[in-house]
């Protein structure tokens, strides 16, 4: 087999070598059952008792609380974001966004046919920063408030506890699982699999069941929070390949010391990567006000995009891949999820200082 590269794709993304050797043995046979993984009925016994030990495993790693639905859907958290306004908001109603990238904008796009969408406050077009709460146009009858705890594109994360007169929905696609949360704090939390937790293709759902209670809007069973809750996110059939990643993942997490032991790994490296930019004498700049630089998805520039070309190549010679910005933005962007080892940062830290002497 080929070497491993030092994945910094922003998703899907790397994922735990444990978690893939494990996978392959499964994929030909799993628990002895002269079937893979993907090859059984996800109304099996075995399947299910999976399915229900990776929702206790997923309450236990980040604390849910018993009043919470656990819901394990497809759709990407693309598919949320106009689930949301369907099941939490009646038709028309006004729901509240903070727009603090690229995102929380597409969040806003989603939502906009079904509800009377408000931007409380936005940081375009730059997205450096996040709007100061006090300046914050709340309304005073929101359905609920959307934000975005990471923008994965724009390199910018939310470190402030949110006081919202209404229930506060969070795309976590791109942090959940990198730190506690106080999950009670939120009404609804949605993040896509396919960064901390997972492959592409699953996505989690974790939501106050009383809002569940709300009428929302005129939508099929397949598009209703309650009905997917009722048959224990199996209405129809489910990623059942990557349901059972997403179920190692959680346990090479735990195995690691869980979320408090990642938030400290993410804390030191993405505290040492932002001291080499900075530390770099203006040859790579993060335009991102300190108090909200993401500790996962770090974006920085070269001093021209020639030099960025070479930069990328050279990286990718040395077996960092996947440093490439986003198109909206450009630039270079290392995406450092759970399962990235810290040695890839340290590798990348050392290839930066010597890329900048050469060409700084
Ligand atoms: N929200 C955030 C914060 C994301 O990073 C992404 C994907 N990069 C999405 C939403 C969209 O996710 P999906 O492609 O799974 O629909």
């Amino acid at each position: 087999m080929s070497q491993r590269v030092f994945n910094f794709s922003p998703g899907p993304a790397t994922l735990p070598e444990p978690v893939l050797r494990e996978a392959g043995r499964a994929l030909l046979d799993w628990q002895g059952q002269g079937a893979g993984v993907a090859e059984v009925s996800h109304r099996g016994a075995a399947f299910m008792a999976m399915a229900a030990a990776v929702e206790a495993r997923l309450r236990r790693l980040l604390a849910i609380p018993e009043d919470y639905a656990v819901l394990f859907m497809q759709g990407g958290a693309t598919l949320q974001q106009a689930l949301v306004p369907l099941n939490l908001a009646a038709a028309g109603a006004r729901a509240d966004y903070l727009i603090t990238g690229h995102w929380g904008q597409v969040a806003l796009q989603q939502a906009a046919p079904y509800v009377d969408a408000h931007v409380v406050a936005s940081a375009a077009p730059d997205f450096c920063a996040v709007p100061p709460a006090s300046g914050w146009q709340l309304s005073a009858k929101a359905a609920y408030l959307h934000v975005t705890a990471n923008e994965t594109i724009h390199g910018v994360e939310l470190n402030q506890r949110i006081q919202a007169p209404c229930p506060l929905v969070a795309d976590f696609s791109s942090s959940i699982a990198s730190r506690p949360i106080e999950v009670a704090d939120y009404g609804l939390i949605y993040a896509g699999a396919q960064k901390n937790l997972g492959p592409a293709g699953i996505t989690v759902v974790i939501v106050r069941r009383a809002l569940l209670a709300r009428e929302g809007q005129r939508r099929a069973p397949i598009l209703d929070y309650r009905a997917h809750l009722a048959r224990e996110s199996m209405l129809n059939t489910p990623p059942t390949l990557n349901w059972y990643l997403l179920g190692l993942y959680l346990e090479w997490l735990e195995s690691e010391g869980g979320v408090a032991a990642f938030a400290t790994r993410h804390a030191q490296r993405s505290a040492r990567l932002y001291a080499a930019l900075d530390g770099s004498g203006g040859f790579y700049r993060n335009r991102v006000e300190k108090s909200v630089r993401s500790r996962i998805n770090v974006p920085f520039f070269l001093p021209d995009a020639a030099l960025e070309a070479r930069f990328l190549a050279e990286a990718e010679q040395r077996g960092l891949v996947g440093l490439k910005g986003h198109k909206a933005v450009g630039g270079i962007r290392a995406s450092l999820y759970n399962a990235l080892p810290d040695t890839a940062v340290e590798t990348l830290i050392d290839f930066m200082q010597e890329f900048c002497r050469h060409h700084g």
